[in-house]
């Protein structure tokens, strides 16, 4: 059964959050010098001199609307990075017998996450296919990890896991199940947003550092319960989200025509790289992908692909040294000329 309380650290549920001046008072006032800010404005071209929205209400109010969500079931870190490495401190003494579980081959920051906080790692690999099977989410709901992640569409394979396998493991995994849907915008079926009310212990991670192409942007989202937000909210730094970063999003998500667009020509290119990687003598096989790239196995050898792609002055990912990837490159779909420079340099490779 899934109980919230003995999931969150001991010391986290005991401990007093900080609170800032912008906590105890939200008003506007005519003189404000409960923060020790700069009430004479801001060097360089933008006023900057008073803190931002600890907690970030005009974008949540945007994001609410857009997703289909309340604002109390949102939480804004500084990259969905930040909502990782919150979510693994929050459920897991570091040095002890708490664990994580991942998926491999997946999302490298998991790992890094753990390491970082010195929480145990355990790991269940993907089938062949890079799927969930029976034996897997049976594993699943027999770990004692406090936390899964699930990586859907998955990096570095781009395909959706069987939705009907989260299920399974949504109503019977004791730990929080963190679907993370950094590439959802590729995926043409439903978010895991819509199932919230469904399942107390789902945590579903999104971005604007994709579709949204805003990745120096640094924002991310986390979609959960209340109670699951109010902890993470607990134990943030106050200020996470800086002022221009909320000011950048409201804008941006009032121009979502601009995102359709931008979405739209990614998928095109991707089903453009898709129907003709293929046909070269060198690609063994191109998986199919939800997201804005593509797992492509190369052969005889991915590494010597690599290098002479880097020697063209073009940067793809070597994948070849993750579990299940053998041979492989994951390639990121780029601008219609990107993908013709891409193709070329790939049909001139020297057999
Ligand atoms: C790119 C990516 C993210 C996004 O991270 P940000 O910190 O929001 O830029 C998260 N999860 C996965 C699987 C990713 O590939």
């Amino acid at each position: 059964m899934f109980e919230l309380e003995t999931l969150i650290r001991p010391n986290i549920r005991a401990m007093k959050p900080y609170s800032s001046a912008r906590d105890e008072f939200t008003g506007e006032a005519q003189v404000m010098l409960d923060a020790n800010e700069n009430s004479l404005g801001s060097a360089g071209p933008t006023q900057f001199n008073r803190y931002p929205d600890p907690l970030q209400r005009a974008v949540k109010a945007e994001l609410a609307e857009l997703k289909g969500v309340e604002p109390a079931q949102i939480f804004l870190g500084n990259g969905s990075d930040e909502a990782i490495d919150l979510l693994v401190r929050l459920t897991c003494t570091p040095g002890g017998a708490d664990s994580i579980l991942l998926l491999p081959p997946t999302y490298g920051m998991y790992e890094v996450a753990a390491n970082l906080n010195d929480v145990r790692l355990e790991r269940l690999p993907l089938t062949a296919d890079f799927q969930l099977s029976p034996d897997i989410v049976a594993g699943v709901l027999a770990s004692p990890a406090k936390l899964v992640f699930l990586c859907s569409p998955n990096n570095p394979t781009g395909n959706l896991l069987h939705a009907a396998a989260i299920a399974e493991i949504l109503r019977g995994f004791r730990g929080l199940v963190v679907v993370d849907e950094a590439y959802a915008d590729f995926a043409a079926t439903p978010s895991w947003t819509t199932r919230l009310a469904e399942f107390p212990n789902l945590v579903v991670l999104q971005t604007f550092s994709k579709a949204w192409g805003l990745a120096g942007l640094r924002l991310g989202m986390a979609f959960a319960a209340p109670e699951i937000i109010g902890y993470l909210n607990k134990i943030k730094p106050p200020y996470n989200i800086s002022e221009a970063t909320q000011q950048h999003a409201l804008a941006a998500l009032a121009a979502a025509p601009h995102f359709e667009e931008l979405r739209q020509q990614l998928l095109a290119g991707r089903t453009w790289l898709a129907e003709r990687l293929p046909a070269l003598p060198i690609v063994a096989e191109v998986f199919p992908s939800d997201a804005n790239f593509l797992l492509v196995r190369f052969r005889p050898d991915a590494t010597a692909v690599y290098d002479y792609l880097l020697r063209q002055g073009i940067v793809v990912r070597n994948r070849t040294t993750q579990p299940g990837c053998a041979g492989t490159l994951r390639l990121t779909v780029g601008s219609a000329a990107e993908n013709e420079t891409l193709l070329a340099a790939l049909r001139a490779f020297p057999a």
